[in-house]
């Protein structure tokens, strides 16, 4: 079978610069992540690249709850004033800050960054750029 044609295993994982799935690699005893695109990552490198994603899309996470928030306080404000009930809106604005402060202390939290110190201790590691 020619290189063309090979069948790669296939993973749950997706690759952190494009989100395309990833297929796993075996070169000798080096373990890579392959995207359909064809982003290659070392697991090292793929373990550091998954930690910058999962804080950028908390982040963002935040962002729409602050966003959401602000969007209620609005609307609730708009009722207020036509004198219509506005508890539905002052539980759900009190529900996104409520939601969006968990959010920021798991942010804030201490994560164990292993797999960023252990891909800075081995070669090739490759910031992905943040979304
Ligand atoms: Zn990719």
């Amino acid at each position: 079978m020619s290189e063309e044609y090979r069948l790669d295993r296939p993973t749950a994982l997706t690759c952190p610069e494009c989100g395309g799935a990833m297929s796993t690699e075996h070169d000798g005893t080096l373990l890579r992540y392959r995207c359909h695109i064809g982003h290659v990552l070392t697991a090292e490198t793929m373990l550091a690249a998954q930690f910058d994603v999962l804080e950028a899309k908390l982040a963002a996470c935040l962002v729409a709850l602050k966003e959401r928030a602000e969007l209620c306080r609005q609307m609730r404000e708009s009722a207020s004033q036509q004198g219509r009930d506005t508890a539905s809106l002052d539980a759900a604005h009190a529900q996104a800050l409520e939601r969006a402060e968990a959010v920021k202390a798991l942010l804030q939290s201490e994560w164990n960054e292993s797999g960023r110190l252990y891909a800075r201790q081995t070669k090739g590691f490759v910031p992905v750029p943040r979304p």
